[in-house]
């Protein structure tokens, strides 16, 4: 039996085979859990209908986070499924307009796209976290986001997406504060670079993947699995004890200090 079987989790994020929240679905649905999912927009619809039949759920409920009315009715939608509540919630989804990741992080910073930014990639999270809450609280459910270390060093054409993810570590942590004495658990995962449809927009991403192969101390980049295998594990009863937490699924890159002097050259 599944470590996560009984559990319901709504995913959010899929945007390809290759989305972080792709694997995260997958290994949550091998561990037992029953699974609904969210599309952004009509393009994605059918495809994100083809992923979740894959994984055996028929629900699949329109979302686009940047509208208060679409948050509302996709839980009351979920609501009529899943009358009794739910325990697992997944935000994997990020946003920044591409001038605004590409060179030096004032070239392309404008109010709107710090606001777009922020608004997409952390208010969200707490959009969510407010509106599932009345589901979600007294099932020791939990909530799980994606981060990038970019939240904490400053890295080259990640610009305004460190800032916002700074915000959006920020809002696990209050959010962890604010849901605990309900039981419910709020973490984020910091991924290691991996090639998906957000990332491809981040200028020079196919050379910070190779610097990150090359460095880190696995001597390798993460996947999808990697990610998906610790969201199951995170989301699960077996984390009980942890939330407001940071967890890298980096193969250990975060923990270097200066790379690029010796062995590696
Ligand atoms: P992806 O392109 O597959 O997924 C991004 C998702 O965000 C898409 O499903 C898209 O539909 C959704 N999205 C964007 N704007 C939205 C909106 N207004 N409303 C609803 N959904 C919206 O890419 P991914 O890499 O799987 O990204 C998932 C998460 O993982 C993001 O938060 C990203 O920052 C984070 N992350 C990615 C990497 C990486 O290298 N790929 C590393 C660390 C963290």
């Amino acid at each position: 039996m599944g470590f996560l079987q009984g559990k319901r989790a709504l995913i959010t994020g899929v945007a390809s085979q290759r989305s972080i929240a792709s694997g995260i679905a997958e290994a949550m649905h091998r561990e037992g859990a029953e699974l609904a999912f969210t599309y952004q927009n009509d393009k994605l619809k059918s495809r994100v209908e083809a992923a979740a039949a894959e994984l055996g759920s028929n629900i699949v409920l329109p979302l686009d986070v940047s509208d208060d009315a679409q948050i509302a009715a996709c839980f009351e939608q979920l609501g009529q499924h899943w009358s009794d509540g739910f325990d697992i919630l997944v935000h994997a989804i990020a946003y920044a307009p591409r001038e605004a990741i590409d060179g030096e992080f004032l070239d392309g910073l404008t109010r709107e796209n710090f606001a777009i930014a922020h608004d997409i990639s952390a208010y969200s999270l707490a959009a969510l976290a407010k509106a599932s809450r009345p589901m979600m609280a007294g099932r020791n459910s939990s909530i799980l986001t994606l981060s990038y270390l970019g939240a904490e060093r400053a890295l080259q054409n990640y610009n305004v997406m460190g800032v916002a993810k700074a915000s959006l570590e920020a809002t696990v942590r209050y959010l962890a504060l604010n849901l605990g004495a309900e039981g419910t658990r709020v973490n984020a995962i910091s991924a290691g670079p991996i090639k998906t449809l957000a990332a491809a927009g981040i200028a020079n991403f196919r050379k910070m993947l190779h610097h990150f192969e090359t460095y880190a101390p696995l001597r390798r980049s993460v996947t999808i699995e990697d990610v998906g295998n610790v969201a199951a594990f995170m989301c699960s009863d077996l984390a009980a004890g942890v939330t407001g937490e940071v967890t890298y699924v980096d193969a250990g890159y975060n923990i270097l200090g200066m790379t690029g002097i010796g062995d590696g050259d």
